[in-house]
């Protein structure tokens, strides 16, 4: 097969907003920022990242300062695309002085997920083909069990909507669910055992669960005490239990329980991720394809993380473009058992719900490999239109 170069044409970055937005929550999905590249034959490619959207859109629109502080449109115009870990390369570099971790890492995600979109529509094919190809028959998703911030509700409240929540996910099929404990000072340490022992009873045993602290702990002892208590509940993976920059905190806890310690949700590229392996001594890393440097630095954090016995199952909480990716990204890699699932029927998230189409069917606890060229969604111009804040 012989495809004929097609040079980027033209980078968009499109803000878009789902009102009502509300900042003591804890809902990432209520925002994004979708980076489109159109190639000379006029075919598109989309992805997003998962941080402010203006100020992503102005590091992708953003003039070129000097050679190594480039708006990252600039640095795409003309290039072609299909060489994509390359281009990558010269996109950290071309951005480096202003852009090497945190928010230019997040915008250089939203460009490396498009670009596999693109060069996928290019070929005509998957974009997993792009990731080395399928190492697994299907895809798992996890469904998270997220009730909202507590807002003055009591534990018993936070419980029953926590149940309802599972008792949905059970009914559309999901087999391996992650229920947030994030319940601050609602409860003991003493009094959280007892809700997660309460969540594995409402599932039964057959099912997958995983548990997100939401932070809890500045202390390990503290973190060891609990899940020594919650050990009989076959945690698949603790996330969040303690503060994301305490990598000696995990090394420690990681170490001393049974359970797999799971981190790294905020994390960018592949050397902060190799710390999370090094320093702080994690089973499971958790970064986000939308901020950790898209496609091209997952794969390579997924293939480091391999050499040190790790698994990764990255966070996603945003609209379909980042569901999508994530499948993607699931079906090239043997050491990613699951991605996180924001499922659509469980919360009003509007542009998670209308942003993309199609939604994959989830059966038995999984979705079919893609089979569309690219992501396989395309975008909703009238959700565009609707939501579309600049
Ligand atoms: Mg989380």
């Amino acid at each position: 097969m012989s495809a004929q170069v097609s040079r980027i044409a033209e980078i968009e970055a499109i803000p878009l907003r789902a009102a009502p937005v509300d900042p003591s929550d804890l809902d990432g999905s209520v925002e994004t920022i979708v980076v489109r590249i159109t190639d000379e034959d006029g075919r598109q490619g989309i992805g997003e990242a998962d941080a402010p959207s203006r100020i992503v859109r102005e590091l992708v629109l953003m003039d070129d300062l000097f050679d190594w502080s480039r708006g990252l449109r600039n640095a795409l115009l003309g290039a072609d695309p299909f060489e994509i870990p390359a281009l990558h390369r010269t996109l950290y570099e071309a951005t480096i002085y202003h852009g090497r971790r945190g928010l230019g890492i997040h915008a250089l995600s939203a460009v490396d997920i498009a670009l596999h979109d693109l060069v996928g529509r290019q070929l005509g094919r998957p974009a997993y083909q792009l990731l080395g190809g399928a190492r697994r028959e299907a895809i798992t998703p996890y469904a998270t069990i997220w009730p909202g911030g507590v807002k003055g509700r009591t534990i018993d409240q936070m419980m029953e909507a926590i149940a309802a929540q599972l008792r949905r996910s059970l009914e559309l099929g999901y087999r391996a669910v992650k229920m947030e404990v994030v319940f601050g000072d609602l409860v003991s340490d003493r009094e959280l055992v007892e809700c997660v022992h309460e969540g594995r009873r409402l599932i039964g045993e057959d099912i997958v669960l995983a548990v997100d602290f939401g932070y809890r702990w500045r202390d390990w002892r503290a973190a060891l005490w609990t899940l020594d208590r919650v050990e009989d509940c076959d945690i698949f993976f603790a996330e969040a239990t303690l503060q994301h920059d305490d990598l000696a905190g995990h090394a420690k806890l990681a170490e001393r329980v049974k359970t797999r310690v799971a981190g790294a949700e905020f994390a960018a590229t592949v050397h902060e991720c190799r710390e999370w392996l090094e320093r702080g001594r994690v089973d499971v890393l958790q970064p986000d394809v939308n901020r950790c440097g898209g496609l091209t630095e997952l794969r390579r954090i997924a293939d480091q993380a391999a050499l040190h016995g790790a698994l990764v199952v990255p966070h996603g909480w945003k609209t379909g473009i980042t569901a999508a990716a994530e499948r993607h990204f699931q079906a090239a890699t043997e050491n990613a058992p699951f991605v996180e699932f924001l499922v659509p029927e469980l919360y009003a998230s509007p542009l998670r719900a209308e942003l993309v189409r199609p939604e994959p069917d989830v059966r038995d606890g999984t979705i079919h490999l893609p089979t569309e060229p690219g992501l396989g969604v395309e975008l909703v111009e009238e959700a565009v239109t609707k939501y579309r804040v600049d």
